[in-house]
This record gives structure tokens, C-alpha cells and sequence, in this order.
């Protein structure tokens, strides 16, 4: 497995559990209240609340990327990942005729990790050389 896939995997299984905490300790579902100003609503009491911060913007944002959210992302992500795997029948490399490659068993063509798994490692927060 490559340095970049074994990075996503364990980025993935970071941000899930994260996002667990969060909803066992104030439900998966926030839910932010303009009207409250900068409430934002867990489970049966404010996760955010009036101290002057966040603004009404930041709460917004928070609300938006509530655990519910977060999860289902990351889950969205490993199926992603899941179909853009190494493709076990390793092909010749005609471009560089240097032996064989690894290539994506969804991305015809391209080497792995391709292009869509080096994006959405991009997303986590990868850069090359981590
Ligand atoms: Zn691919």
C-alpha cells in the first residue's frame, strides 16, 4: 500500500472518530439558531452558545459540519477509496518501458494512487512528502 493511501486510511479513521465523540456527547445533528444568535443545538442543550463567539458566520459553519455530516463524508470518502484501488494485475509500463506499474482498478490508465485518491487526500491535508 502506498505512503499516501496507508496516510488517507488513518486520516479517514481520525476524523470518524472525532466526529463519534462529538455526537455521543451532543447528538449527531447540530442545528444553528440565527434567531439565538450564535446558539448552535446539540442533542438536548447548546454545543455554542452566546459567550460573544463564534460569529454568526462561524456558528453557521459549525452547524454545517455537524457530526452527521462529517460521518457521512468520511463514509462517502472510504467508498471512494474502496473503488480506486490497485488493480492486482500489474500492466507494462509502454510510456517509460521500465517493467510494470501499478495502476487503478477503476481509473483506466492511470497509476496508483490516481488522480482521485491523491485528491481526496488533498482534502484530508496531504501534501507530497508527509
Ligand atoms: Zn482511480
Amino acid at each position: 500500500m502506498s505512503a499516501l493511501v496507508t496516510w488517507l486510511r488513518a486520516e479517514l479513521d481520525r476524523v470518524e472518530q472525532i466526529a463519534r465523540t462529538a455526537a455521543i456527547a451532543n447528538g449527531p445533528t447540530w442545528t444553528h439558531n440565527p434567531e439565538d444568535r450564535w446558539l448552535v443545538e446539540g442533542k438536548d442543550r447548546p454545543v455554542i452558545y452566546d459567550e460573544g463567539s463564534p460569529t454568526n458566520e462561524q456558528a453557521r459553519h459549525i452547524a454545517l459540519w455537524d457530526p452527521q455530516t462529517v460521518l457521512r463524508r468520511v463514509a462517502a470518502d472510504r467508498q471512494i477509496l474502496d473503488e480506486h484501488q490497485v488493480d492486482v494485475r500489474d500492466r507494462p509500463s509502454f510510456v517509460l518501458n521500465t517493467g510494470t506499474v501499478s495502476c487503478c482498478s477503476t481509473c483506466w490508465g492511470e497509476t496508483w494512487p490516481c488522480r482521485t485518491v491523491r485528491l481526496l487526500a488533498e482534502g484530508y491535508g496531504w501534501e507530497e512528502g508527509l
